[in-house]
């Protein structure tokens, strides 16, 4: 799932994981157990959901779906990735601002 480019991946969580568990065929609390948690300590998550959110990306990134990604650029960003700050990305994960299902299926 990442691009192994950034520097800020050499300290992903998910380093060693296998990807499949990143881009399950559907979303479900049950699918997202696990990436999820692995996000949730991941050092890097503020600069991963960045990445995503900014590059349209899709999977999992972040402790986000694509689904859940674009509803917070629709709802809070006018849908313009370049909208999304770093700091927003930081300030999204330290207050879980946004609650938004996981969603049952990809949106594209
Ligand atoms: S936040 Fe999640 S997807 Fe992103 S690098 Fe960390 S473990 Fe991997």
């Amino acid at each position: 799932m990442l691009d192994p480019k950034p520097a800020w991946t050499q300290q992903a969580a998910c380093k060693a994981e296998s990807l499949d568990i990143f881009f399950p065929n559907r979303y479900t609390e049950n699918t997202v157990q696990k990436p999820f948690a692995l996000c949730q300590d991941c050092p890097v998550r503020i600069d991963c959901l960045h990445e995503a959110i900014t590059t349209s990306s899709v999977g999992i990134w972040g402790g986000t779906t694509d689904y859940q990604r674009f509803k917070i650029l629709d709802t809070y960003f006018n849908n313009n990735p370049k909208n999304f700050k770093l700091s927003d990305s930081q300030e999204a994960i330290e207050k879980n601002i946004y609650s938004i299902p996981v969603s049952s299926k990809y949106l594209i």
